[in-house]
């Protein structure tokens, strides 16, 4: 049996890194982007071997054309790819809108909405039927009022775009999907500036935790799976009832 191929953006670190372990553990072949990590992209990349895939790392910023050229032309010398998961996310910081540089907003729908669409596009290019699936977040419908606007905007953009693109792609036979997170415990919120996020609004949530990495990436398995043949344009929320 041909295994899948799967590219994954973020791939090396948080649920990037969570979804690479899983995608391998389920009989993955990977190609994983980061942005400069270099460490983390070797350390997770051992454990997906280790697990039995084939896994090339490529330091690729999702947000440049070029890059992305460079990150699909690598994935095409392992073969044709079955799938792609645009996990590359930033946050740009916490704040009110009116608090933001205008070049942090820029960054954040730089990466989470052009680099989404840069990465499906070529991506498209090269399936022959297969799955997206893109990583969200619950703050596409909360809005994130004083946390970060501009970052919710930028997912309820992804939610669109996922939902245009599995009407366009179903003839094609690529599925398109989303999972929308919520607080998952990873590095992600120190990077924004708040480390303690998630253990703090933790107790907020609906069943009393921040989720984990590990339960984003099954949700982004199944829907990359043969189980998921009949889904969709979905928007599958992991956000333990926020
Ligand atoms: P993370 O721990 O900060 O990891 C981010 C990963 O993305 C790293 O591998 C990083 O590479 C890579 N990356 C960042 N910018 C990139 C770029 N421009 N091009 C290519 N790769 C880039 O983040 P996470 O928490 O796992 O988040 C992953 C996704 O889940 C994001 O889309 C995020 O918005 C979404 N999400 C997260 C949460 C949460 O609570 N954590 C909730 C909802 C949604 P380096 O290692 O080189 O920096």
């Amino acid at each position: 049996m041909i295994r899948p191929l799967t590219v994954v953006t973020g791939g090396t670190r948080g649920i990037g890194a969570a979804t690479a372990a899983r995608l391998a553990a389920d009989g993955h072949d990977l190609v994983l982007s980061y942005a400069s990590d270099g460490e983390a992209a070797a350390k997770t990349a051992a454990l997906a071997e280790a697990a039995g895939a084939r896994c090339v790392t490529v330091a690729a910023d999702v947000s440049v054309q070029a890059d992305v050229d460079r990150l699909f032309d690598t994935a095409a010398e392992l073969g044709v790819i079955t799938g792609l998961v645009n996990n590359a996310g930033i946050t740009g910081g916490f704040g009110r809108l009116a608090d933001a540089e205008p070049a942090t907003l820029q960054r954040v729908i730089d990466v989470n909405v052009v680099g989404v669409l840069l990465c499906c596009r070529r991506a498209i290019a090269d399936m022959n039927g297969g799955a997206i699936v893109n990583v969200s977040s619950g703050a596409a419908t909360l809005g994130s009022p004083g946390d970060y606007v501009h970052y919710a905007a930028s997912k309820a953009a992804v939610d669109t775009l996922t939902l245009g693109l599995s009407k366009e792609l179903g003839p094609d036979g690529i599925r398109v999907n989303a999972v929308a997170p919520g607080i998952i415990d990873t590095d992600m919120h120190a990077s924004g500036g708040d480390p303690g996020r998630a253990a703090r609004v933790g107790p907020q949530i609906p069943l009393g935790r921040a989720g984990t990495a590990e339960e984003v990436a099954a949700a982004i398995a199944w829907l990359l799976s043969p189980e998921a043949s009949y889904t969709t344009g979905a928007v599958l929320r992991v956000a333990g009832g926020r």
